[in-house]
């Protein structure tokens, strides 16, 4: 029942820790491990411990929607492998390994970029020596349904049994476009979506970035966690937000022309901006509180409530995510008309024109209505912050 066996594409996240017959059980090194990435990948990382076990499989595929953190839970289970202080399956982050696993130059980590048959060649060859540093060699596949036909036939024998040193970590946005007879020869870890939110405390936490900051960093990115830690090592990424947060207090509490001006800098945002439009309603919905702490409470004036009275026009409602039900659906749809208009190639410039003046008129006829008492309901989910 929860035997994984290999190949299983049924075999759920939520069975009981039951990695495959893996290397230890063939006298491999064991080492830190990430023992039952099924469970873990189910837990969410904080499961990572309690899942962890000793043995280590040959092959993993890693599938899971973008976002999903397989992609990243494939790298830090690589680091994990590699770490010679690596403990209860997560690497100590702190050694060489760690830092060259980080700087992609470890010299037993393969990571291929291709997916062709010459890289499947390369990697076969590299497969052959022992490891140099490390007591086992880890190929990190990103993407593998983008393997030719001709490739993942080429790597089929080398996955299903590979040098005792060897680990396979692989993963796909798209399982179901892996050679079947590929995947049915990996253990298959599947992750679930996971809200943006949830992504961006993490990522905040792991990178000591606001985490307003990270999620923007998510939504620019696509949701893909590389890609957007490298964003957040760039200070613009920070001077975004602090734009979007002012353009947000503009639509707020500013007048018609404060929303003519809002258009104006989005429409030179190029790429970014619906992104940044969607993030502004993001923040116009006060969905940011459900990030947690830090980032604009002193400077929005928040929790400064009108004791007794309700907030006047161009008052912040002031608990975020209080704002009333109809300013939140009028948001909605202004940005749904943007994308309609973008997607359609309608005039930039006033596409962006109509979607904050939609989102300014909304938020003034929320400030002229009284908050609703009591708590909003339908909110639910939102989360503390560990
Ligand atoms: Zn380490």
């Amino acid at each position: 029942m929860s035997d994984v066996t290999a190949g299983d594409p049924a075999a759920g996240a939520a069975g009981a820790p039951a990695p495959a017959p893996g290397p230890a059980a063939r006298g491999e090194p064991a080492g830190a491990a990430p023992g039952n990435m099924q469970a873990w990948a189910a837990a969410g990382d904080t499961g990572w411990e309690v899942f962890f076990a000793r043995r280590v499989s040959h092959a993993y595929l890693l599938a899971g929607p973008p976002g999903a953190g397989h992609q990243e839970a494939a790298r830090a289970a690589a680091a994990a492998l590699l770490c010679p202080h690596g403990a209860a399956g997560r690497a100590c982050g702190r050694c060489d390994s760690c830092l060259q696993v980080a700087g992609g130059v470890h010299p037993d980590l393969v990571a291929p970029d291709q997916h062709g048959i010459d890289a499947v060649r390369q990697v076969l060859a590299t497969l052959a020596y022992r490891p140099r540093v490390s007591a086992r060699k880890v190929v990190l596949w990103r993407d593998v349904d983008r393997l030719t036909p001709q490739a993942a036939n080429a790597l089929l024998k080398s996955v299903e049994e590979p040098p005792p040193f060897v680990t396979f970590l692989m993963t796909t946005d798209h399982p179901e476009r892996v050679l079947p007879t590929l995947r049915s020869r990996c253990q298959r870890i599947p992750f679930r979506p996971r809200p943006r939110e949830e992504r961006a405390r993490q990522l905040a936490a792991a990178t000591g970035s606001e985490p307003l900051v990270a999620y923007w960093a998510l939504r620019v990115a696509a949701d893909d966690g590389e890609q957007a830690a490298r964003l957040l090592a760039e200070p613009a990424c920070g001077e975004e937000v602090a734009q979007l947060r002012d353009a947000a207090r503009r639509l707020r509490e500013g007048g018609a022309l404060d929303a003519l001006e809002v258009a104006r800098q989005l429409a030179q945002w190029g790429e970014r901006a619906e992104p940044a439009a969607e993030v502004l309603v993001f923040l116009l919905r006060g969905d940011d509180a459900t990030l947690g702490a830090g980032g604009d409470d002193a400077e929005a004036g928040r929790g400064d409530p009108v004791a007794g009275g309700h907030p006047g026009p161009g008052v912040r409602p002031e608990e975020p995510g209080e704002a009333p039900p109809a300013a939140r659906l009028a948001w909605t749809r202004a940005l749904a008309e943007l994308r309609r208009a973008l997607q359609a190639n309608a005039n930039r410039q006033l596409a962006l024109e109509v979607f904050c003046w939609r989102c300014w008129r909304a938020a003034r006829d929320a400030g002229a209505e009284p908050v609703p008492p009591g708590p909003r309901a339908g909110r639910g989910g939102r989360r503390v912050l560990p």
